[in-house]
């Protein structure tokens, strides 16, 4: 208010009758209208956390404006109360307004992403603690005994700058039980205090010392720093296998840190990356603070405050990590930013890696996206000066990259293999048998890639030809030999494995087709008996303790052979490890969905650079039942520019991304008939406009997914396109759906 005027009435900010909208965390997508009661002053500003009552319920939101004026009065509740916790920022505001707009889902769908710990929300319960009153029993009417002496000498020498001791504190530094520190406290000698403790966040020092730089990581280092010391930028940070990224963008994270700013690092997978805390501890001479949804919620509510007050310097988290309150953030890295776990396929379909950016963008501070193999989105970016590029072009320590073959699977032993060659015995061709044997006698370590869990992925009946599927999805049970049971990798149905075929009770007639992890251990088993074997797969390393312990075990060469699915395509450098086996490199490319090439060359490129680290040369062996395939030559050639070409080059004639956009719909229910028919109702409603094409309805991959039968239109559009309006219009527009229906969409679909 001016200076000389009237005072202000409270809540004059917003009017006469001062009311805010305020964002709830359900999936609804405009804020809500309150009354801010008139003993609120000052009232509350964009961003702070805030109770109401929404029907019959009481539910924390987000203050994010001024109410609308046109709600009358009446009509309004108030605000019940206001949370101490500090407002959200508005980058992150801004985050998930655009978040929303982007992926058309519903804002306050969203926002729960943020508020995904209520209780952090509430103050920490204060704890009893006790300071000594008097000096001396004799100002009590204690009988003075030796224990109460000690417990009060001990009381009175508690150093005063440490949080007040409790019962069992104080108990214990006396050498008492606590029931004499609680008679104390009647007596009137010691004084009780509530303390309310948050837990010691680990702080990272910026100065710590670190590796000695090579040149060239130096040189990418300054980038990076430079970059760390201005506003919103995105740089790449390329380089090979085993370049030392991780080193060079720890420099960038220091920068921030010494400016006293926080830092965000993203990675896919964390539970399972075990070396990466150990390497920021070495650098930083203090753990990082993780975040991921397998932590427990005690812990995600200590984490989730720390970063709120900011007390966190460092998170490394998964993708949700990205919807944290940080006041002052400074830094986000985001590591193998190609992988395909960034994008989240439940509830809001987003891909942290793009939203990374739009959280830099909205708090003014630089992204770095580091990988070996980067994105086709990212490396076009880059080219069009959109992005800036550092690269790091050569192995850390002067180790040689591997050298890579291919071994033609149509050319080996055809007896033994079928049809379509897939063996039918071996899995291991005389090429990979021989390199593995001589890498024994050499007392190195061979990694065998199958990226298949379980022991075999097709169990069929030779009596009937019945093949076993999983009663819920369109999806066969794979067999998990060592469990003696068959499993949907969909929707984890079990089923012990049956004697006999469930469709013509022939006995003992059940075949396994294919390799998984299981089976392909029992032919290196067979093949190699003197050989140490592991296998490494999801459900085999229950966790990152047994992840680490194996890590361990074959850093001190513990084990000959890994056999392992794609938990251990990354991260992990075996200096022993000169050979890796590549059992199907075809695998990831059947479907043929719009990312399979890309997907499975940045995946073998991964697996390969476990290959020969330190001063030992690697070999890769790629089995494969196409050596033409433009992703083995361009991984036989090393050249993932020419490879990336010829991928841009196909996308681009198809219109796809990165050069089309595409937005999925998603039609489910549990009635095939309705599904289809709500499918074709939304085909004859879609979009009519340049530019843009539908294609289906069609059953979608996966067409029954947990007894949710799916059936998608994809909108195909030219890039210049803005799809959101489209689709909102498109889908405002439809019929009713049937009960039980429903339609998801899905803006840049990741595989499809
Ligand atoms: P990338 O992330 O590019 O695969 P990393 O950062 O993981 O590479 O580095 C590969 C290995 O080399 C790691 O074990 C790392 O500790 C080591 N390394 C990289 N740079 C240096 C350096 N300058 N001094 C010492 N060791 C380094
Ligand atoms: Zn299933």
């Amino acid at each position: 208010s001016p200076p000389d005027g009237p005072p202000a009435p409270p809540g004059s900010l917003f009017g006469a009758a001062p009311r805010v909208a305020v964002r709830l965390p359900v999936p609804v997508d405009a804020p809500y209208d309150y009354a801010v009661p008139p003993d609120w002053d000052p009232p509350p500003q964009p961003g702070a956390l805030v109770r109401v009552p929404l029907g019959r319920r009481v539910e924390v939101g987000v203050v994010w404006g001024e109410g609308a004026a046109d709600v009358p009065e009446h009509k309004l509740r108030p605000l019940l109360e206001r949370l101490a916790v500090p407002p959200m920022p508005a980058a992150l505001r801004a985050l998930i307004d655009w978040c929303a707009a982007y992926t058309l889902a519903p804002a306050g769908q969203v926002l729960r992403m943020a508020l995904s710990v209520p209780e952090a929300l509430e103050p920490p319960r204060p704890r009893t603690g006790y300071a000594a009153r008097v000096t001396d029993l004799s100002e009590t009417a204690l009988r003075a005994t030796d224990a109460r002496r000690k417990a009060l000498a001990a009381a009175a020498a508690w150093p005063p700058a440490a949080p007040p001791p409790t019962a069992a504190d104080l108990a214990r530094r006396a050498g008492v039980g606590p029931a004499v520190v609680k008679g104390l406290a009647e007596g009137g000698a010691l004084a009780p205090v509530p303390v309310v403790e948050e837990p010691a966040v680990p702080q990272p020092d910026p100065r710590h010392p670190g590796p000695t730089l090579s040149p060239d990581q130096a040189h990418a280092a300054d980038a990076l720093r430079d970059a760390a010391r201005r506003g919103f930028s995105v740089t790449l940070l390329e380089g090979v296998t085993g370049s030392g990224k991780t080193e060079v963008y720890f420099e960038a994270m220091a920068e921030t840190l010494a400016q006293g700013r926080q830092v965000l690092v993203l990675l896919p997978e964390i539970a399972l990356t075990a070396r990466w805390p150990e390497r920021f501890q070495a650098r930083f001479g203090a753990p990082p603070v993780p975040w991921h949804s397998d932590l427990p919620r005690a812990q995600r509510r200590d984490i989730w405050r720390a970063v709120a007050f900011g007390r966190a310097p460092v998170v490394v988290g998964a993708r949700s990590a990205l919807f944290l309150p940080f006041p002052d953030l400074g830094l986000i890295v985001v590591d193998e930013e190609h992988d395909g776990a960034y994008k989240q396929e439940d509830g809001v379909p987003y891909n942290a890696r793009d939203m990374a950016v739009v959280r830099a963008r909205a708090g003014g501070l630089p992204v770095v996206l580091a990988s070996a193999t980067p994105s086709l989105e990212t490396v076009l970016n880059a080219r069009a000066g959109r992005y800036a590029h550092v690269g790091l072009s050569r192995r850390h320590g002067g180790a040689e990259m591997p050298t890579l073959e291919t071994v033609d699977l149509r050319a080996q032993a055809p007896e033994k293999w079928d049809r379509q060659g897939v063996p039918a015995q071996s899995f291991l061709a005389p090429p990979l048998l021989d390199a593995m044997a001589a890498t024994l006698a050499r007392r190195e370590q061979t990694l065998l890639f199958l990226n298949r869990r379980g022991y075999a992925p097709l169990t069929l009946c030779r009596a009937c030809g019945h093949r076993l599927q999983c009663p819920n999805c369109a999806a066969w049970l794979v067999e998990h030999r060592q469990r003696r049971e068959l499993r949907c990798h969909h929707c984890d149905f079990r089923l012990p494995l049956p004697e006999r075929c469930p469709a013509c009770d022939a006995p003992d007639a059940l075949a396994a087709c294919g390799p998984g992890v299981e089976r392909l251990a029992e032919e290196v088993a067979a093949r190699f008996p003197a050989a140490r074997l592991a296998v490494a797969a999801s459900d085999t390393l229950t966790g990152p303790t047994a992840a680490a312990a194996l890590v361990e075990r074959i850093e001190q060469g513990a084990v000959d052979i890994v056999i392992g699915t794609q938990v251990m395509a990354k991260g992990h450098h075996f200096p022993l490890m000169t050979l890796v086996g590549v059992v199907d490199a075809d695998l990831g490319l059947a479907g043929g969905d719009l990312r399979a090439a890309e997907r499975t060359f940045q995946l073998l490129h991964q697996v390969a650079g476990r290959a020969g680290r330190a001063q030992r040369p690697g070999r890769v062996l790629l089995q494969t039942c196409d050596p033409d395939h433009p992703v083995m030559q361009a991984l036989a050639a090393d050249d993932a520019e020419r490879f990336l070409a010829l991928e841009a080059e196909t996308r681009q004639a198809l219109r796809m991304p990165p050069f089309g956009r595409l937005v999925a719909l998603i039609v489910s229910g549990l009635d095939e008939q309705a599904v289809i028919a709500a499918g074709k109702a939304l085909g004859r409603t879609a979009p009519q406009a340049e530019d843009v094409e539908v294609l289906g309805p069609a059953p979608a991959p996966l067409a029954v997914l947990r007894r949710q039968h799916r059936h998608r239109l994809l909108l195909k559009a030219a890039r210049s396109v803005r799809v959101q309006p489209l689709v909102r219009a498109w889908l405002e527009a439809a019929a009713p759906l049937p009960p039980g229906v429903r339609v998801k969409v899905d803006v840049d679909p990741y595989g499809f």
